[in-house]
């Protein structure tokens, strides 16, 4: 009756998928082929693989063929259909264990003898290596080269690998690689080309479930140590006489008795130490241009900023780095973290920026809808292989989350009796612990998830088919591993082997283990109660019954899950049969009230992705735009040529004095520094722009549209600003002297990260918040 009901669920599912019946007919051509491509000599065999022949039945033919001689795996025909299909751009859906590693990397073989390079995308570092490695055999038989990157790869490792026809690569480091050229200021340093294909492993993952994270580069200046002296100096000088103010009281500078005074203080030459210039008009500048109380004021030990045109206090902005510091020194407060935000990108703008991106996922129908709305790409639902006779048992429901206990570990100690492999799946890790804890006091013992890493979660899952064997993990969704049954088990999370005893000789006859295991049923899964998505669910009930393997599946859930009570909170689920001493709840309406639950917390997902790709699309634009740019001054001559006709005298003087090639040099560093430097700002105040505009919400104006409305000038105003202070410094620098010493200092370390918990707070709260606890975890430079 379930697999019946699952059978009508999948077949419902289907009409948003694209008609396979073109690539089948290709497919089924090239098994006509495959004798004479098969007695082709093995020198020949790329032959006739011309760009225009790939996605034909010939070079299904003599892929099929590659993979057979190279990695002894015959691609089956739908192996074949999901290549032809991803190489058209669609996603494919193809249960867990169909092999979509091969399938991807045939179809990422295609992509390449096109002449595209390929990125093929991985949700973490030791899958893009395992496949890589797996796959290089392939790659070198059809001509191809192929490399991978991890987070440890240099820079010049990671050139490398980008050289190569096919990269594998985490998404976090194909983005934190963007990131990091981003602030490159010599092109022979940059590390990304262009990019071209994205072939995207656990496609609804990656572009649905992370699209939203962003990605961090951030960065610290020093804070420079002179501050508090400096603040104690300018306390000691007077308006008029040390200093004078403008008449718009904008600008502060010393006279030349003042300069006098403070070249005698520091015991330097302030002509020849353009640094120190800056230190002492930023201290002046705090000390005579700021007020507090009006300006900004002093409160938890913190300078806030006051916003001039809003009135209230800003809360997440900050002056730009220097005055900031030298504010705090005025106040004699502690210098606050001086790491910032240098520059973000979203996991969807990330792979946006692709022209073609194809992927391949167990589930990606239900996300068919975001996936054409954020990518437009669409769904080709591949059959599998051989049909799966995995039995999908309805949920277990009950009243109280203690009956639901009780119930879940007499299932799994029954279950486990018989021998039979059980894949317990948690919706966070603290309840995988609590659930491991309560199994160790019934004698039984769980190999818990909780890697540290990649390898050893990899091993794990690929134990859990294993005799006897109970795996307990959160989100099996994204992990990647196959689950054989019989698989080589591993010792449970304290040492000890599955069942408390000996090992079973597992080095015996691995198709004898599987039969033995096949026979018990095969792998057991066991859901601790729905996630917040169906596709989670089937993800998990995927693990079991690959390749037509037997299996079978139930989920556990009670009225007290938070499932119910964060999303139907209004509606009391229906109460446990009055027979039943275990409080099983048997009404219809339960069934129900769970599907509905599942659909809300869906549309709620979907509709937070859609609003923060609405702040967020506008800020990737402008962020592309800045980027063509920054591009054109990187590669080319524009800054020179823009300060040549801004400031011809001076540009005139210059030349002549060191040549034109210095100023050139010296124009280009100085407009990417300000073009950086304003980018950062403009983040920093569309962060809090962001922050406040919900508060505008409430004086009944659309955030989104006051957003826009505020954030497009703003941008326009950071390309006049960077003309300004690009002006200013090739007006005033002495270029044959280090840029950094006056005022033009990068940072002098960066940090990536991403910021992956709390999905409904706000990101740039939260990056912001983290920023300083990140650069301490992660202190390594580029
Ligand atoms: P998926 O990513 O779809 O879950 P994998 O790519 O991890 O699956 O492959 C699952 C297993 O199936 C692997 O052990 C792989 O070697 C095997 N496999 C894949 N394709 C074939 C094939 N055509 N013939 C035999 N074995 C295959
Ligand atoms: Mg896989």
């Amino acid at each position: 009756m379930a697999s019946v009901v699952g059978f009508i669920r999948r077949f419902l599912d289907k009409p948003g998928s694209i008609d396979l019946s073109p690539f089948e007919r290709i497919v089924a051509e090239a098994g006509e082929l495959e004798d004479e491509v098969r007695g082709r000599p093995r020198r020949d065999r790329r032959a006739g693989l011309r760009p225009d022949t790939v996605g034909t039945a010939e070079f299904c033919a003599v892929v099929r063929e590659a993979a057979r001689r190279t990695l002894g795996q015959r691609p089956f025909d739908v192996q074949l259909v999901g290549v032809l299909a991803m190489l058209n751009g669609h996603v494919v859906q193809m249960a867990t264990g169909e092999g979509k590693t091969l399938a991807g990397a045939l179809t990422a073989a295609g992509f390449a003898l096109r002449g595209k390079r390929v990125h093929a995308v991985s949700v973490n570092d030791y899958l893009a290596r395992r496949d890589a490695e797996w796959m290089a055999p392939l790659y070198e038989a059809l001509g191809l080269t192929v490399g991978w990157i991890a987070e440890t790869s240099s820079p010049e490792e990671r050139r490398e690998a980008y050289s190569r026809d096919v990269t594998y690569a985490a998404v976090s480091e194909l983005g934190f690689d963007v990131l990091r050229d981003r602030l490159r200021t010599d092109p022979a340093d940059l590390v990304v080309p262009t990019p071209q294909v994205a072939l995207v492993d656990e496609a609804d993952s990656v572009l649905v479930d992370e699209a939203r994270v962003p990605l961090v580069l951030a960065g610290a200046a020093d804070p420079g140590a002179a501050v508090p002296e400096m603040a104690a100096l300018v306390r000691r000088l007077s308006r008029g006489y040390h200093y004078k103010i403008d008449e718009e009281g904008r600008n502060v500078f010393l006279t030349a008795k003042g300069t006098d005074t403070v070249e005698k203080a520091l015991g330097i030459d302030l002509y020849h130490d353009p640094g120190m210039v800056t230190e002492v008009n930023l201290a002046l500048h705090a000390h005579a241009l700021l007020t507090r109380d009006v300006d900004y004021i002093v409160r938890d030990g913190r300078v806030h900023l006051i916003n001039p045109s809003r009135g209230r206090v800003a809360i997440l902005q900050r002056w730009p780095d220097g005055l900031q510091a030298a504010v705090e020194a005025k106040e004699k407060l502690p210098a606050s973290e001086t790491g910032e935000i240098l520059d973000s990108l979203t996991i969807q703008g990330l792979l946006r920026r692709y022209p073609e991106i194809c992927g391949m996922t167990g589930t990606a129908v239900a996300v068919g809808e975001q996936l054409r709305e954020f990518y437009d790409l669409r769904v080709a639902v591949i059959p599998p292989n051989k049909p799966c006779v995995r039995l999908d048992e309805p949920d277990r429901i009950y009243a109280t989350a203690e009956d639901k206990e009780r119930a879940l570990l007499d299932e799994i100690a029954a279950q486990h009796a018989t021998g039979r492999p059980i894949l317990i799946g948690t919706l966070d890790v603290a309840e995988s612990e609590h659930l491991d804890e309560l199994l160790r006091t019934r004698g039984l013992r769980p190999v818990v998830l909780n890697a540290k890493n990649d390898a050893e979660e990899a091993a794990i899952i690929a134990g859990a088919g294993a005799r006897g064997t109970i795996t307990v993990s959160t989100q099996m969704a994204g992990r990647g591993t196959d689950i054989r049954l019989g698989g080589q088990a591993v010792p449970d999370t304290n040492g000890a082997t599955p069942d408390g005893q000996a090992v079973p000789e597992q080095d015996g006859d691995a198709a004898a283990r599987e039969r033995e295991v096949a026979d018990l049923g095969g792998l057991y899964v066991i859901g601790t109660g729905r996630h917040d998505s169906s596709r989670l669910d089937d993800q998990l009930r995927g693990r079991a019954g690959r390749q037509g393997d037997p299996g079978g599946s139930v989920f556990f859930v009670s009225g007290e899950d938070a499932l119910l009570t964060a999303y139907v909170p209004d509606e009391s689920p229906p109460p446990a049969d009055p027979a039943d001493p275990d409080g099983v709840v048997r009404h219809k309406r339960a069934a129900e009230l769970i599907a509905h639950a599942q659909r809300v917390a869906e549309g709620v997902n979907l509709e937070i992705h859609r609003n923060t790709w609405r702040y967020t699309r506008l800020l990737e634009q402008q962020r592309a735009q800045l980027l063509e740019r920054r591009d054109r001054v990187l590669h080319g001559d524009t800054a020179a040529d823009a300060l040549r006709e801004a400031c011809p005298d001076r540009y005139r003087e210059l030349s002549e004095a060191v040549g034109e090639d210095l100023v050139k040099r010296a124009a280009r560093q100085i407009v990417l520094f300000h073009l950086d430097r304003c980018w950062t700002e403009h983040l920093g105040y569309l962060a809090d722009l962001r922050e406040g505009i919900h508060l505008r919400a409430l004086g009944r104006l659309n955030p989104l549209d006051e957003f826009n409305r505020e954030a497009v000038p703003a941008y326009r105003s950071l390309l006049d600003e960077v003309e300004r202070r690009s002006k200013e410094t090739f007006e005033t620098a002495d270029i044959t002297r280090d840029l950094a010493d006056q005022g033009l200092k990068r940072p002098t370390a960066t940090w990536t990260y991403l910021v992956q918990d709390n999905p409904f707070g706000s990101e740039w709260d939260r990056i912001l918040q983290r920023v300083s606890g990140a650069l301490k975890r992660r202190n390594r430079g580029t």
